[in-house]
């Protein structure tokens, strides 16, 4: 088995939207999510956010049409006949103004995404071009030695492009890690269709350090790929290390019973203890033959367990 690595991971910084990391070059107009001001390619200090680009080219929009509002008034005013007619057109052009101003101070959000879908739209090549040079620069890194760096570099680029074969990899890398349960780790976003024995070792590690980060996706991918799984070395353990994950919550145990149910019986004895007291807690009718087998465990092995008095209720997860 392969030795694996203790190291110390950065903390993910997480981003309202996936492409608030996204960079272009004023320079060479390449496309990055890493690093935060020296281009990858050119080299130059040139890196923009896509999203100050996107507001740059909005707000020369913006003040295209301000300003032919002020022409059109400006043209009348010099045109007009009367005094009356100076008036109406001074009160009616600055009332035209103010109305457009207040209109696009209201839809600024709204037509900054737009502006950026236009972006992304027009320079989809160049985007995808830049994302794929981003992967290059990892794995050249891994293969420098630097795994953890790696690993950043593709949790990064993995926020916008969503390939198996970047998860694969960043799965892999993890993989080599020693994790610990401090570490800034994440699962939904490297979970796929198929079923890829990496990610269930990995799955089974969480299981024991972050049974939080285990939610209804992950649980489904357990299910759809159980069979293949029990025939992995380690799978049934991994197994009873996810089925203890979901004992976690009273809303897991309601959707997931038959795989809790399978299991129950090898769960070590602080997860069953947890899982007998929300049973326990619940009425009868809730999680049918779920109940039947965790009494039935019960009153085989725990039945004269002190923890398991009423006065011994747990408070931990
Ligand atoms: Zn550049």
């Amino acid at each position: 088995m392969m030795k694996k690595l203790p190291i110390l991971l950065t903390p993910y910084i997480k981003t309202r939207y996936p492409y608030d990391k996204l960079k272009i070059c004023r320079h060479c107009r390449h496309f990055t999510v890493l690093g935060e001001t020296e281009c990858p390619v050119c080299g130059k200090s040139a890196l923009q956010k896509v999203e100050e680009l996107a507001a740059s080219t909005l707000r020369r929009s913006l003040w295209g049409s301000r300003l032919t509002v002020l022409l059109i008034t400006a043209i009348g005013l010099v045109m007009s006949g009367s005094t009356m007619q100076t008036i109406l057109l001074a009160i009616g052009g600055t009332a035209l103004l103010a109305l457009l101003w207040t209109m696009q101070r209201r839809s600024t959000p709204a037509l900054l995404r737009l502006e950026l879908e236009k972006l992304f739209h027009r320079e989809a090549y160049p985007l995808i071009a830049g994302l794929a040079n981003d992967r290059e620069t990892a794995i050249k890194v891994f293969h420098s030695g630097d795994k953890p760096l790696a690993y950043e570099m593709l949790r990064e680029i993995g926020a916008l492009v969503h390939t198996d074969q970047l998860r694969i990899e960043q799965i892999l890398l993890l993989q080599s890690f020693v994790l610990r349960k401090d570490m800034d780790l994440m699962l939904e976003p490297l979970l796929m269709d198929h079923f890829d024995p990496d990610l269930v070792e990995y799955i089974g590690e969480l299981a024991k350090i972050r049974r939080d980060l285990l939610k209804e996706n992950t649980f489904r991918y357990i299910l759809l790929h159980e069979g293949h799984i029990l025939k992995m070395e380690h799978g049934e353990s991994i197994l009873v290390g996810v089925a203890g994950a979901a004992v976690r919550m009273k809303r897991y145990l309601t959707l997931y019973p038959y795989l809790i149910m399978r299991y129950a019986r090898k769960l070590p004895k602080d997860r069953f203890l947890r899982l007998y007291r929300i049973i326990e807690s619940s009425p009868k009718s809730s999680f049918g033959p779920l109940y039947e087998e965790v009494m039935s465990i019960y009153n085989e092995r725990y039945k004269w367990d002190e923890d398991f008095l009423p006065a011994h209720k747990e408070r931990g997860v």
